[in-house]
């Protein structure tokens, strides 16, 4: 019998914008040489290791705009370089680390430069949405 669980690995959307997951690096680089060992401990398991990290890829901000050199031909058939401003491109600007010892995640969302720890409701059906927001 095959369980089937509503738990994502990691949350699908962050404050209501889809986040596309990529896969988890294992690579330890040399940051345990230059961190501190509580800068490197887990929060939850006290383990001191260097995370496995994934990053996330979301669109950019709703109606944000980026501009690219696109080159033209004048009716004369003269070229010149014109500036246009283009839809931004989702951005990797969001990422997972993740204890390997006990598997507790904390997503660091660069636009903001927030650290969060997740909790079991951010990996169901709704993503992780902010808590202590009233409306
Ligand atoms: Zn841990």
């Amino acid at each position: 019998m095959k369980i089937v669980s509503s738990r994502h690995d990691l949350p699908i959307s962050w404050d209501g914008e889809k986040v596309v997951w990529g896969e988890w690096s294992e690579v330890r680089s040399s940051l345990a040489y230059h961190a501190t060992a509580e800068e490197l401990a887990c929060d939850k398991c006290g383990s001191v290791d260097e995370s496995m990290i994934a990053w996330g890829l979301r669109d950019p901000p709703a109606g944000s705009m980026t501009t690219r050199i696109r080159t033209k031909t004048t009716r004369s058939g003269k070229k010149y370089d014109a500036v246009e401003e283009v839809p931004a491109q989702p951005l990797r600007d969001i990422y997972a680390a993740r204890c390997r010892h006990c598997g507790h995640d904390v997503v660091t969302d660069t636009r903001t430069d927030e650290r969060w720890d997740l909790e079991a409701e951010d990996y169901g059906p709704g993503g992780s949405t902010p808590s202590d927001t009233l409306f």
